[in-house]
């Protein structure tokens, strides 16, 4: 049975891609921050009547990723054949309205999380010469939209991080892809849109881009679960996988 390990799988897209892999027939380790997140997960799983484990881990804590990581090795066979990175996190707001620490924040996890953790599944996949990893970017990640710039570059730094990694890795038997949706109804995008920045010169823009998501109606979470399988079942996936960004732009 393929591993699969899917970080951030407590809510949203990540838990849709794991319920959706474990039907599918693939072992799932699902990641959670928290015991509840854990606990939460695995009651999904439990109504779907499908199996997964659980571990847990911060993508922004480095002892944490190796002990996650040391803990994955033991429970698949040296090391997971796949890996979706889907940790993430939004702090919508115009440039001058996000501080610092959350500015960060969101390159912390979205970006060096990511990274970190493709670093420590790829030695396993080289020496077996086979693996997938699969990166959730965004619409975000090809389009500087603003009132969430802290987020677009984040997303293009991981675009550029992944293409340049794919070169690198070309020829060794493990591929890696970019999903890149655009609305998707998950608690990101609700509470997002819910705790914009109040008082500010931009209150005008934000009730505008709260109309765009309203009209455009976000898609589900499953619609990506499902590009996720998609990439990992192909016998050579495609580099990038774009959902809905047609309606994300307001086109
Ligand atoms: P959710 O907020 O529903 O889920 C985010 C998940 O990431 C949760 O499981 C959360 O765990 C986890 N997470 C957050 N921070 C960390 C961390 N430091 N370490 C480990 N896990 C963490 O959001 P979505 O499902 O919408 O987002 C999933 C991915 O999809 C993100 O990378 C996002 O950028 C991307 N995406 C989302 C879009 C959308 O419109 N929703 C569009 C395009 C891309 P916890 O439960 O503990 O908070």
């Amino acid at each position: 049975m393929k591993s699969v390990v899917i970080t951030g799988a407590t809510s949203g897209i990540g838990m849709a891609t794991a319920l959706e892999l474990s039907a599918r027939g693939f072992q799932i380790i699902g990641t959670a921050r928290t015991t509840e997140g854990a606990e939460k997960l695995a009651a999904a799983a439990a109504e779907r009547g499908v199996e997964l484990h659980t571990i847990l881990l911060d993508v922004t804590d480095p002892d944490s990723c190796r002990t996650a990581m040391a803990d994955i090795t033991d429970m698949t066979d040296g090391g997971p054949w796949a890996l979706v990175n889907n940790a993430g996190i939004a702090v919508p707001g115009a440039f001058e309205d996000v501080c610092e620490n959350d500015a960060w924040a969101v390159l912390e996890t979205n970006l060096l999380g990511t990274a970190r953790m493709t670093r420590l599944a790829l030695p396993a996949m080289r020496r077996r010469g086979e693996g997938r990893i699969v990166q959730m970017s965004s619409v975000a990640g090809l389009v500087a939209m603003p009132l969430n710039g802290w987020y677009c570059a984040g997303k293009h730094a991981l675009e550029a991080l992944t293409d340049a990694l794919r070169r690198e890795i070309a020829g060794s038997g493990v591929h890696v892809s970019l999903i890149e949706p655009g609305f998707i109804d998950t608690p990101m995008l609700t509470d997002g849109l819910r705790h914009l920045p109040a008082h500010t010169r931009y209150e005008t823009a934000y009730a505008a881009m709260r109309r765009l998501v309203a009209r455009r109606g976000p898609l589900g979470p499953e619609v990506v679960a499902r590009t996720v399988a998609k990439a990992l079942t192909a016998p050579v996936p495609r580099r990038r996988y774009g959902i809905g960004h047609e309606a994300a732009l307001g086109r």
